[in-house]
């Protein structure tokens, strides 16, 4: 482990691009000097220039689908497409891998896949499903960061969803255990339409209207008060929500809610028939919806922003016949996020500071790693990012690193370039050197931090 100094004009340090130097000693910031003009005696120098310094992302909502659905992503691949979009640590679904992470034996299959194969710090989220009420405190004495439910059916047989009275038997565990629950809110209703095979978006998005997520959020709500569970909603897409969750955050509720690049980036009107990659659930919703998604951010009612990366096989996106009803719902971008957002931040007057805090800090705290990770600050492990705002490019199939290139992204000017990624004070992404082979020194993280 390589022992420097970090130098930038432009490093972001509690929330300000300050000029500085930072000693980074056995993989961590060991000091930091403002303006220092002085020499560091012995220690290489890394002089970025004007480039940007952000600290590492922290998704922590990414579906790597290993072990069992490998063929979909993959810890190798998936680390490593995370590892050039500037993201130093993921935390992993409990759902799509087989088994599902709902059991300590599950927990301990995906550990035992993932160990040694990963180039970025990793966590795993456990799952809650009806009947493993059991399982869930020895989930958490094995580090994992909090558990993740589903209102609905979650689209795989081996996670399946819970209703309101598997909550209020799982809650207060959770609430007992001082983790988080994290929920897929969509609740469905007779109402509603059945989705027919169709290749319209419009079909599509009727099929999951608003108001599933509506109310959704109000039932969980509801239970947060009652419990005092830490509740996180996952992938907002409805704006119509936000004003409740004002409410349950303004009454100091444990309560918040994060939203992801594709709600924030496209919309159901330009969205063309039969494009299948931009299939996802809840659904991209109208232009209107995803200004008020950017105005819940800044105004501090939605406080996270992760990936929600979830690739397939490519057959399963049905991009030939172009099917919504048929086609798998999910969508890739673990690589591209920071781009993406950074596009769409620029033109609404967002700060690369407020970027950073939804993407680093925020889910930092949220998963319990806030000790290690999230912030530029001495004590914190050395993970950043050397980042060009002003550089654009067209995203291009082929400089993916994800296991499948199927992305909605695809042609996409996007704004913002990671130039190197480092993780703990080593190199994991050379944008100058792209495919040169790494060894993977990801570790896992439980709740709190290493062990
Ligand atoms: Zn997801």
């Amino acid at each position: 482990m390589a022992n420097f100094v970090l130098k930038s004009r432009r490093i972001l340090i509690q929330g300000k691009l300050t000029d500085a130097a930072l000693v980074v000693q056995g993989g961590r910031f060991i000091s930091i000097e403002q303006n220092a003009q002085r020499p560091f005696p012995g220690l290489d120098v890394l002089d970025v220039g004007e480039r940007v310094v952000l600290p590492g992302l922290l998704d922590c909502h990414v579906h790597l689908n290993e072990p069992g659905r490998t063929d979909w992503e993959g810890f190798e691949t998936g680390t490593r497409a995370a590892a050039a979009g500037g993201v130093t640590t993921l935390v992993d679904m409990p759902l799509n891998s087989i088994p599902a992470t709902t059991t300590v034996e599950g927990q301990r299959r995906k550990a035992e896949a993932a160990k040694g194969r990963c180039h970025t710090d990793y966590a795993f989220w456990g799952g809650v499903v009806p009947g493993n009420a059991h399982e869930l405190e020895h989930m958490a004495a094995e580090g994992v960061v909090g558990f993740k439910c589903f209102l609905c059916p979650s689209g795989v047989d081996e996670f399946p969803h819970v209703s309101k009275s598997d909550l209020e038997g799982a809650m207060p565990v959770l609430a007992r255990l001082g983790v988080p629950l994290i929920v897929h809110a969509e609740l469905e209703d007779e109402a509603s339409p059945t989705p027919k095979a169709s290749r319209a978006y419009a079909g599509y998005l009727e099929s999951r209207p608003r108001r599933f997520e509506d109310d959704a959020i109000r039932m969980m709500i509801d239970l947060c008060r009652r419990t005092r569970c830490r509740v996180h909603i996952v992938h907002l897409s409805s704006a119509d929500a936000l004003e409740d969750i004002k409410k349950a955050r303004a009454e100091a509720l444990p309560f918040s809610a994060e939203t992801c690049p594709h709600y924030l980036t496209f919309s159901a009107e330009e969205i063309p028939d039969g494009a299948t990659a931009y299939k996802c659930a809840p659904p991209i919703r109208e232009a209107e919806n995803r200004e008020r998604l950017w105005e819940g951010l800044k105004g501090g009612v939605i406080s996270l922003l992760v990936s929600d990366h979830s690739p397939c096989a490519p057959a399963l996106k049905k991009l030939e016949a172009g099917d919504f009803r048929a086609a798998w719902g999910g969508i890739s971008s673990l690589q591209l996020g920071l781009s993406i957002l950074w596009t769409g931040a620029k033109r609404r007057g967002v700060s690369l500071a407020q970027l950073s805090g939804w993407m680093a800090q925020a889910p930092a705290l949220l998963t319990g790693l806030s000790r290690r990770k999230g912030e530029i600050a001495v004590g914190r492990d050395a993970d950043f990012v050397v980042f060009d705002p002003d550089a654009d490019f067209v995203v291009e199939p082929k400089a993916l690193r994800h296991r499948h290139k199927v992305t909605p992204y695809e042609g996409q000017k996007l704004m913002g370039q990671v130039a190197q990624t480092f993780l703990r004070g080593d190199c994991i992404f050379d944008a100058k050197n792209p495919n040169l082979t790494r060894e993977p020194r990801g570790k896992f993280l439980p709740r709190g931090g290493y062990p």
